[in-house]
């Protein structure tokens, strides 16, 4: 079945009881059991389990082509959860271009739970061999990755990584199932922010991990996510279920417009840089090329005449909307270094842009106009 075809069924089956085409929100925070708390349908607290998630966990599982998924309040908690489950002592290898959450996490949170973290250019297979330890457990990816889209080649870095005895984990958010699937690919374990494309509407948080086996690693994940209580809600659940539909359609829109707004940024006199995996110049398009379907909708930029004239360019924006996240069906643009908190580590002048679903033409438009 194809991609398209599965997003649409995927954990979509009428409801047994009702024949409800839409997924059952079931609110119930516990669930009857036997005295001997005999369970009746698999179910017994919220924090554990409960159907609306279950159906969701399903459907990330098929789209991802793993094994089994977890489902958890947020990305970052999620991401946590399988740092966390890794044994004490052990090293992680993150790459140097990565979300801020991940990073702050490194230095802040991980070296309290015992684990050592230190980052390489994943595009510098060379700089990745020689930064493995003899105690590197994981090596995360970020493909492409935030903000500056840098591509990472998962099957060549998951044969160093097996060789080494450390799973690859990559995080999926900016490129999706519909372009990417890292687990076919030779990674072990996909992460998402599901509060971007996969909600789609900016209005849901959530996150996942897919595993490609249903193995220890899994059991140890799940067990913390029970204890520790970083749980989806079944609301959320819902909501993200629906995003799931119309995945594939949105992004096939999302990558026509960014392709589009790419090209005109990349020929614009006022633009000194931009930064698409699509573009032929980019460093990692032809590996991009190979293992993606499409090349995304996320984009970063550099106008001409520094940091003042980039925060020009953002102020003039009239449809474009400056706000941080992405994957929403709306246009967002972000000074990246403004909003990286208290260790900004992005060029002063860079701009990321989340390309929308709107009608790519007023999107140049107001792009034209706020260069000009
Ligand atoms: C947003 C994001 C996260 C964190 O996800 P939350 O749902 O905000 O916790 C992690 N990685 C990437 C690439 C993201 O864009």
């Amino acid at each position: 079945m194809r991609f398209e075809t599965q997003a649409v069924h995927a954990g979509a089956e009428p409801d047994a009881e009702t024949g409800a085409l839409s997924p059952p929100l079931h609110l119930a925070t516990t669930f009857r059991h036997g005295p001997a708390g005999e369970r009746q349908a698999g179910y017994e607290y919220v924090r554990e389990s409960n159907p609306t998630q279950t159906r969701l966990e399903t459907a990330l599982a098929s789209l991802e082509q793993g094994r089994a998924a977890l489902a958890f309040a947020s990305g970052m908690a999620a991401m946590n959860a399988l740092l966390e489950s890794l044994p004490a002592g052990s090293h992680v290898l993150l790459p140097s271009d990565c979300y801020t959450g991940l990073r702050e996490l490194a230095r802040e949170f991980l070296p309290q739970r015992g684990l050592e973290a230190s980052a390489v250019d994943m595009g510098d297979l060379k700089a990745v061999a020689a930064a493995l330890r003899p105690n590197t457990r994981c090596v995360w990816l970020e493909t492409p990755s935030n903000p500056l889209l840098q591509v990472a080649d998962i099957g060549a870095i998951a044969d160093l990584a097996h060789r080494h005895g450390a799973i690859v984990a990559c995080d999926n958010t900016f490129a999706t199932p519909a372009l990417q699937q890292p687990l076919a690919l030779g990674a072990d374990v996909v992460m998402h922010s599901m509060t971007k494309y996969f909600g789609g509407h900016s209005d849901v948080m959530g996150g996942a991990l897919v595993f490609g086996r249903s193995d220890e690693l899994h059991e140890a994940v799940f067990h913390r996510r029970h204890i520790t209580g970083a749980v989806l809600s079944p609301f959320n659940a819902w909501l993200i279920l629906r995003g799931l539909r119309s995945l594939p359609a949105r992004m096939a829109w999302h990558c026509a417009n960014a392709r589009r707004i790419a090209a005109f940024l990349a020929a614009h006199p006022r633009v000194a840089a931009v930064h698409y995996p699509g573009l032929a110049s980019h460093p990692g398009h032809a590996i991009a090329a190979r293992q993606m379907r499409d090349f995304g909708a996320m984009l970063s930029f550099q106008p001409h005449a520094g940091r003042d004239a980039a925060l020009a360019v953002a102020g003039k924006l009239k449809l474009v909307t400056n706000a941080t996240s992405l994957g929403g069906c709306e246009s967002l643009i972000e000074h990246r270094a403004s909003i990286e908190g208290p260790h900004p580590v992005s060029p002063p002048d860079l701009l990321r842009l989340s390309v929308g679903v709107e009608h790519v033409d007023d999107l140049i438009a107001d792009l034209e106009q706020a260069l000009s």
